[in-house]
């Protein structure tokens, strides 16, 4: 860049995150390089240029986190209009979602290690989908998404707040393990996702709780770690979104129990459900 111009660069961007503009200013190249402290991603965040077709979310609470001790950047999700390709199929169910996804698809490179494709599990007209990143080896094995430890948390979560498993739906980004549980990829995320989409569509919950960043990151169309936003509301195509921290991320660090208690008091209020009675 041309120093002379630099103070006038920097100037117009202050001015800009003045009026609350965010960081208009950053192209995806720059986005895709910053990289989210442990802390910010339950289940550690993958570089999504998500999918697209999830990606009318927009933001309902606008105020930054009050923990922030300086103000950062304001979130921004990436909005896009409906494309030809994100149009919602008429009479969509999700059986026909099951259909079309086969007993045995192939699109992407997880068929390959995967035993049982983990579809979700739950009410079909559910007020709360819970929205995990893909099947670990006991939800490989058994074809059901969130049975294992961090699954086991969750079903606590869940009775917490006075529901049942049976009570909300369940589901994953990518129907498929990734190896060694490694973070799914771009290209897999790409591949599955239009599958969740249809998945809340078809279900069209009063609220999705995106459990951990890959989660949050698909359905807002954004890279950005969950710490920026968790905890706040957002607008997914008529239902209400909020992002927490993953059960997993949770079995490490216990110690944020708390803040994802509150995040599901507010997911409660919401839905006009009290607390469990002990
Ligand atoms: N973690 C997830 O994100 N999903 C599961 O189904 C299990 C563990």
């Amino acid at each position: 860049m041309d120093q002379t111009k630099r103070p006038r660069a920097e100037a117009w961007f202050r001015y800009a995150e003045e009026l609350g503009l965010g960081p208009y200013y950053l192209d995806r190249a720059s986005e895709q390089s910053q990289q989210p402290a442990e802390a910010e991603v339950a289940a550690p965040a993958v570089q999504v240029a998500a999918a697209g077709a999830g990606a009318t979310a927009s933001r309902v609470a606008q105020a930054p986190p009050a923990s922030k001790p300086t103000p950062a950047p304001a979130f921004v999700p990436q909005v896009t209009g409906p494309s030809l390709f994100e149009e919602r199929i008429e009479n969509d169910t999700l059986e026909r979602i099951r259909a079309d996804m086969g007993p045995n698809c192939t699109r992407c490179k997880l068929h390959k290690a995967r035993t049982n494709i983990v579809f979700g599990v739950g009410n079909p007209k559910a007020q709360l989908v819970f929205v995990g990143e893909g099947p670990g080896r006991d939800e490989d094995e058994q074809g059901e998404p969130f049975v294992g430890r961090a699954g086991k948390l969750l079903t606590q979560m869940i009775e917490a707040m006075g529901l049942r498993r049976q009570d909300v739906y369940i589901c994953n980004v990518v129907k498929c393990r990734p190896p060694e549980n490694r973070l799914p990829e771009k290209d897999e995320i790409g591949t599955c996702s239009p599958f969740l989409f249809r998945q809340l569509g078809v279900i069209g919950p009063k609220v999705i709780c995106c459990l951990g960043a890959c989660a949050a990151q698909t359905l807002l169309n954004t890279n950005q770690g969950i710490s920026r936003y968790r905890g706040e509301w957002f607008d997914y195509r008529g239902s209400k979104l909020i992002a927490t921290y993953h059960p997993a991320y949770l079995l490490r660090n216990p110690n944020a129990k708390g803040e994802v208690w509150k995040d599901l008091q507010k997911v409660m209020a919401v839905l006009g459900l009290e607390p469990k009675k002990r």
